[in-house]
């Protein structure tokens, strides 16, 4: 039986699993417009995610084929996965921010032995143990690569404006960190059971109610520029919390509302961290070290190959935002580079 929930005011959201993730779920929001439903984000591409979709549809008194358009917080394949048969069965327009849909056309393009090469020489670079490097060198057929060929969105979403949502009011925020092209998605009406606040937001990953998302680097094999994720992210925090919406539905767990508290826990959240890693970086250390003495949900000893690599990438986010802020710096010679807190 597909999960569905009625949040008011035309927007109901369909709980589609993920499956073999602890998340559990993506909240697909289903938006109600004169042309017929906007869905904000589609779910994972697996066809038991993709009948509680349609059921949960059906369940909301439309049917996939109605839909009239797609938005798309970020190219996650949790939240895009299933865009490419939504608009097939319906031919609804698909949108997105250019600098996701950048990504997805170089996962499209790009073949997966490249990604490997380039995800080996960065690991070696931030002093990963060969043991954690070499299988990299021999992957297996399409190993740990999720969504090869997202679908390519067809429409982009400009930050600031306005969708083309017919009778209603739904506005792009952009709010990089989690990717480079996340956005939340600002719907200016009155809430509709009287909160206080401005209207409702679609969170995406950017704000959830009980997690922090995974901010790692803008990794691209085609681009060299030294970004500042970590720094991006907290910038769009403060963007949306000063918003003040009145509630939050947020991609994963549940809606909520006092965005500015969660925005400030947040907030804190993250500078006590980079307090703690400052205080680790008394002695030199290399991403990989850095990942290894770092707080994680579980004793490093226990965190799986993938996830490893997902923690060094939150390392070295970490790691860039504290040399941005002039609070540590790369040791000048050291190989793999180390960092010292200054
Ligand atoms: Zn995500
Ligand atoms: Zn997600």
């Amino acid at each position: 039986m597909a999960q569905t929930f009625d949040h008011g005011g035309g927007i109901r959201s369909v709980r589609v699993p993920i499956p073999d993730n602890p998340l559990g779920h993506t909240l697909v929001y289903v938006v109600d417009t004169d042309r017929g439903p906007v869905l904000v984000d589609t779910g994972w591409d697996d066809p038991g995610s993709w009948s509680t979709l349609t059921e949960g549809l059906a369940a909301c008194g439309t049917g996939v084929g109605e839909v009239h358009g797609v938005v798309i917080t970020h190219h996650h394949p949790d939240h895009h996965g299933l865009s490419g048969k939504v608009r097939e069965a319906s031919g609804a327009w698909v949108s997105m921010h250019a600098a996701d849909i950048a990504i997805v056309r170089r996962t499209r393009e790009t073949r997966p032995g490249r990604w490997f090469t380039y995800m080996a020489a960065k690991l070696t670079a931030a002093g990963a143990p060969e043991e954690h490097v070499s299988p990299l060198r021999s992957p297996g057929p399409r190993a740990g690569l999720p969504g090869l060929s997202p679908a390519m969105p067809d429409r982009e979403i400009v930050p600031g404006e306005l969708l083309d949502l017919p009778g209603r009011r739904l506005r792009a925020i952009w709010t990089p960190g989690h990717t480079p092209g996340h956005v939340c998605l600002h719907l200016e009406e009155a809430h509709p059971a009287g909160l206080p606040g401005h209207g409702r937001l679609f969170s995406g990953d950017h704000l959830l109610p009980e997690i922090t998302p995974h901010i790692g680097l803008y990794e691209d094999p085609d681009d060299a520029t030294v970004t500042d994720p970590l720094g991006d992210y907290l910038d769009s925090l403060e963007r949306v919390g000063r918003l003040g919406p009145a509630e939050v539905l947020p991609a994963h767990q549940h809606a909520f509302t006092d965005a500015p508290g969660r925005v400030r826990e947040l907030l804190d959240h993250h500078q006590e961290r980079l307090a703690g890693l400052r205080d680790l970086l008394s002695e030199p250390l290399t991403a990989w070290q850095l990942a290894e003495r770092m707080e994680w949900n579980r004793p490093w000893e226990q965190i799986p190959y993938g996830s490893r690599t997902i923690a060094v990438s939150e390392a070295e986010a970490h790691l860039r935002r504290l040399v941005k802020q002039g609070h540590a710096e790369a040791v000048t010679g050291s190989d793999p580079v180390t960092y010292v807190a200054v």
